[in-house]
């Protein structure tokens, strides 16, 4: 089935077409390295995540580019780094470092090509010195004005239908300096001046750095080209940010189209309010990997659909983690004969991959799933159980959920608590040898007890779990 997807640019659901499917391109915004990410940021990756397993589904792995940049140019890095009185790279790369961290544990997978703002600092001059020739940017007159580009919004008839808004609102929306040397107050900023103690590059127009903008247009037509299929980021980034790359991009090329598809997630709040660094009431993804699984969080993070806002509770995390505990305890019931992947197994599967394909249905491919684990645990023979488990397990997969070993999920992260946990049943084991019963069974009423499931194997070992 095709993968359905509401593109911001015609606010339609489309199928998706890629311009060619051996090279399916996909840029997403990669976060400005100067702080831990939140669990809102966390959203924004692991639904663009989902998106790309979903094309490397359809298309194959190796069809598919994903690029997503790491912005290490950027006004609130230098501020950062000042506050902490640390150099800029130290801090850029720690907190590369982290977020790299943090995506592991949410399982999201790495892209393709993740380029930084500073190794392409000549592509974004290149980018503003066309944009002047072609009379879409100027140079600022006036001392003050020393070093800056600009964009005109004025040379673009197109400005503004992206983003849907009339002239007032973008620049309300824009939050855009006024500046007595801009030509329109919406004009935005290309490249600026920097002075000694701020990082800067050598341009035609003296020492300076690019705008956060500019950045994204110049790394997506190094990486995938003038015009390429799907550009996605969070909702709050279609205005100002998308509407200038779209500006910049088409001005730039002539015309020529930039992103065909416009795929932006919904906002991740805190009872109710956008979850945000400047309104500082954020959860770092860090302080929740200390509360939960990574893969809890994960799974949590889709149980809404994803243009969607999405309210952040510990009600949410604790029910995602319930839930992968009765995934995972299905797929650890033996396993019948049958290959994993049967016709048996894709039939049962349907409605979770129609759901995935229509416009990335979480919720509804989730239903699917708790639908296939009650299966599994109704199956009339070995044979439907095995089908049914297979299907659990890929159509998991397929969101990045279930990849664990059932029986180390079920144990739980506590390696202190497994380890002592394994001594008891070694000893329960050896009470059994020598025919100690009632020994044997005090060690498993006492690990009953504690919620432990014991189950004893033909071999004489047991398997064993936690219960919720
Ligand atoms: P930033 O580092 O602030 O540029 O954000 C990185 C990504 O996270 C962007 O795609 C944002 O749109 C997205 N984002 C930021 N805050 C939230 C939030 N509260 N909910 C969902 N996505 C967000
Ligand atoms: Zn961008």
């Amino acid at each position: 089935m095709p993968l359905n997807l509401y593109n911001t640019l015609t606010r339609r659901k489309e199928t998706f077409e890629p311009i060619d499917p051996k090279r399916v391109g996909l840029y997403v915004c990669g976060p400005t390295v100067y702080d831990r990410a939140h669990i809102g940021n966390a959203r924004a990756y692991v639904v663009f995540d989902l998106l790309y397993r979903l094309l490397r589904e359809a298309y194959g792995a190796g069809h598919v580019r994903y690029v997503r940049n790491i912005t290490d140019i950027e006004d609130k890095i230098n501020a950062a780094a000042r506050a902490n009185g640390e150099p800029i790279a130290a801090l850029t790369t720690r907190t590369t470092a982290a977020f790299h961290e943090d995506l592991v544990a949410l399982n999201a997978l790495p892209p393709d090509v993740e380029p930084r703002a500073t190794e392409h600092v000549p592509q974004m001059i290149a980018l503003i010195k066309r944009l002047i020739a072609s009379g879409h940017a100027y140079v600022a007159a006036g001392n003050e004005a020393a070093g800056h580009v600009l964009f005109a919004v004025a040379s673009d008839p197109h400005y503004g239908q992206f983003s849907r808004r009339n002239r007032a609102e973008m620049i309300a929306g824009a939050r855009v300096e006024v500046a007595p040397y801009k030509r329109d107050p919406a004009d935005f900023v290309l490249w600026k001046p920097s002075d000694a103690d701020t990082p800067g590059w050598e341009s035609p127009w003296g020492r300076g750095r690019p705008g956060w903008h500019i950045e994204c247009s110049a790394m997506s037509e190094m990486h995938l080209g003038e015009t390429f299929d799907i550009h996605g980021g969070g909702l709050d980034l279609v205005f100002p940010h998308h509407e200038n790359e779209i500006a910049q991009s088409m001005c730039a090329h002539a015309g020529r189209p930039f992103a065909r598809f416009w795929v932006h997630n919904g906002m991740l709040t805190d009872s109710g309010t956008k979850m945000s660094k400047s309104l500082g009431n954020i959860r770092t993804v860090r302080e929740l990997l200390d509360e939960a699984p990574g893969e809890a969080i994960r799974l949590a993070l889709l149980t809404a659909h994803y243009r969607d806002p999405l309210d952040w509770t510990s009600d949410r995390l604790r029910q995602a983690r319930q839930t992968l505990d009765r995934f995972y305890r299905a797929l650890l019931l033996p396993r019948g004969p049958g290959s994993a992947r049967s016709a048996e197994a894709e039939e049962a599967l349907r409605p979770v991959r129609a759901a995935l394909d229509d416009d990335m249905n979480t919720p509804l491919a989730l239903t699917g799933l708790h639908e296939l684990a009650g299966a599994v645990n109704r199956a009339g023979s070995d044979t439907e159980r095995a089908a049914l488990q297979s299907a659990l397990a890929i159509g998991g997969r397929l969101m990045g959920l279930l990849e664990r070993d059932p029986l180390d999920w079920l144990r739980g992260s506590d390696t202190a608590d497994a380890t002592r946990i394994e001594e008891r049943i070694t000893a329960r084991a050896a009470a059994r040898r020598e025919r100690r019963f009632a020994e044997a069974d005090q060690i498993r009423a006492e690990l009953a007890a504690e919620g432990v499931v014991l189950e004893d194997k033909p071999d004489g070992t047991a398997a064993w779990w936690r219960k919720d």
